[in-house]
């Protein structure tokens, strides 16, 4: 499957049509950034471990019964997936508190909460992202009172299933965000990705911050700790 035109440029990934209209090929490039785009940088390597890293983690959600927009890997930073109408809104689940929270509620960092604290924000950047709640998602027509229901729903599935994947590799999920698109027949399917771009991973003994954290706080590192936890859930990527 070839690229044929650029659909939409992200600020870590690329989305490109290909000769079948109902799939697409999604680039994930070596450019990071952070809060909301202001801070920048290519990290040598980033994309080529993010695709490889979402594949295996979207294979072991399809093999856990949840859906994923994957269809293939192509290459070391490219993989095909379905086309699909994405909701405008970021899923979140917080195991402990950690980043916004913490500034939004003065909450203490790594505080375990009682039970998983979903939120959702709005994707804006423009905006700051901005946390909204049902209420907002159903009076703008973002999404149905079923659809919510069925993202929340997936959500706390994701987190169950890859709590224990990552505690088995001596990882805690302090947090992500997920998002999720319609394909043609109406099924919700998990999109964008999963990499620790997108999720909070602590050392379950030393604490130690294994994810972007490691880009927005300047403790560098940042490629070399995402292949470190790739290494201990037992992948095998592939380098260019
Ligand atoms: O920034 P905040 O603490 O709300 O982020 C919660 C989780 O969602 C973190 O794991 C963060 O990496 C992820 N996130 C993301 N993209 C965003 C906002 C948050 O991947 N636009």
């Amino acid at each position: 499957m070839e690229k044929i035109k650029e659909l939409t440029k992200g600020k870590a990934k690329s989305l490109f049509t290909t000769s079948n209209d109902d799939q697409l090929i999604m680039h994930f490039s070596d450019d990071t950034s952070a809060f909301d785009g202001k801070k920048k940088e290519a990290l040598l390597g980033k994309g080529t471990i993010n695709n490889q890293f979402n594949a295996f983690i979207m294979e072991h959600l399809k093999e856990n019964n949840v859906e994923t927009h994957l269809i293939d890997v192509l290459n070391t930073s490219d993989s095909l997936v379905y086309k699909l109408n994405m909701f405008p809104i970021e899923c979140v689940i917080r195991n402990r508190a950690s980043g916004s929270i913490c500034r939004r509620l003065g909450t203490e960092d790594g505080l375990i909460f009682e039970s998983p604290l979903f939120e959702f924000f709005l994707k804006d950047d423009d905006l700051g992202d901005p946390l909204i709640n049902d209420e907002h998602i159903i009076s703008f027509g973002w999404a149905s009172i079923d659809q919510i229901k069925e993202m929340k729903s997936l959500t706390y599935k994701i987190n169950t299933i890859l709590s224990k994947l990552f505690l088995d590799s001596g990882l805690i999920l302090v947090d992500f965000k997920v998002e999720f698109g319609v394909f043609k027949d109406s099924k919700i399917l998990l999109a964008d990705e999963f990499t620790p771009d997108g999720c909070r991973l602590w050392d379950s003994k030393t604490m130690k911050k294994m994810d972007k954290d490691r880009f927005r706080q300047g403790l560098g590192d940042v490629v070399e700790s995402y292949h470190q936890v790739a290494d201990r859930l037992g992948m095998n990527v592939k380098l260019d």
